[in-house]
């Protein structure tokens, strides 16, 4: 083979094998979630880590979750687009600042300052509304949110396009894992459960943001000790629901609420009370 074929074939193998840009590409290769946590733990070595208990102690910030924007379908995991516009706009009128899971994990983790009032907002189960209705009202006030993907759902009905997910990363949201089929953390018991629910969507789900994804959502918000702990080792936080945390390991075990259809000012008051601010 002359030299310009194999010259000309190894660029196109490159760009066939990774679409990402290097300048935002981060281990998207099969060892990238193991690597991922412990480089970036290399990085930080300098500085001193809290405690669990310190990391329990700490304010909690205040996180929402959405599942469905649409309207009719009343149940708690839906709300309307003028809602959720009344929502966002409420917070962002009294003074919020929505924060990312990075900062929420250097806050945690190593006392780094927040933006005054801070909260993160975040959504469930990959629906097309996320892209479609979401992310442009929060972009329209400066907000940037979490984008929890179950990656069964990739190209579904209703749900976002692996271009749409890809999209969201591009314009400063975090984009994270909420499973590959929505079954609960608790009931994966072999090494292959972790395998399809965990390690293989996670490395998908990295090729297409070129970027680590390094935050869960419990589906159902339902965990245990166990399962808490076995997901130390992929990322840096995990989000439950309303139910108590884990005080031996707060950082895979962050709160959330769930906001239904409330009116704007209901939902800033139970958020008040649920995060205690
Ligand atoms: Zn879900």
């Amino acid at each position: 083979m002359n030299k310009k074929i194999i010259v000309f074939s190894t660029i196109l193998l490159g760009l066939v094998v990774c679409s990402c840009n290097k300048t935002n590409q981060h281990n998207g290769n099969s060892n990238s979630t193991a690597k991922t946590i412990s480089e970036q733990e290399n990085a930080d070595v300098t500085q001193v880590k809290n405690s669990a208990a310190q990391i329990y102690a700490k304010q909690q910030v205040p996180v929402l979750c959405y599942h469905r924007i649409s309207e009719g379908n009343k149940s708690e995991y839906t709300v309307s687009p003028a809602t959720f516009t009344a929502h966002v706009k409420i917070l962002a009128d009294s003074g919020y600042h929505s924060i990312s899971p990075a900062q929420l994990y250097d806050y945690l983790v190593y006392n780094k300052p927040l933006p005054p009032k801070p909260f993160m907002i975040s959504f469930d189960d990959s629906r097309i509304e996320h892209s479609a209705i979401a992310a442009p009202i929060l972009e329209k006030y400066g907000f940037r949110g979490v984008f929890f993907i179950m990656t069964i759902t990739y190209n579904k009905k209703n749900y976002m396009t692996k271009d749409e997910i890809a999209q969201l990363a591009k314009a400063g949201h975090t984009v994270g894992m909420h499973s590959w089929d929505h079954t609960m953390t608790t009931k994966y018991k072999e090494a292959a459960d972790w395998q399809k629910q965990v390690v293989e969507p996670k490395k998908k789900l990295e090729a297409i943001v070129c970027k680590p994804v390094d935050y869960w959502a419990y589906p159902n918000g339902v965990f245990d000790h166990k399962s808490a702990v076995e997901l130390s080792k992929y990322f840096k936080l995990s989000f439950i629901l309303t139910s108590k945390r884990d005080s031996i390991v707060p950082l895979q075990t962050v709160r959330r609420m769930i906001v239904p259809e409330w009116t704007a000012q209901g939902m800033l008051k139970s958020m008040k009370r649920t995060f205690g601010k």
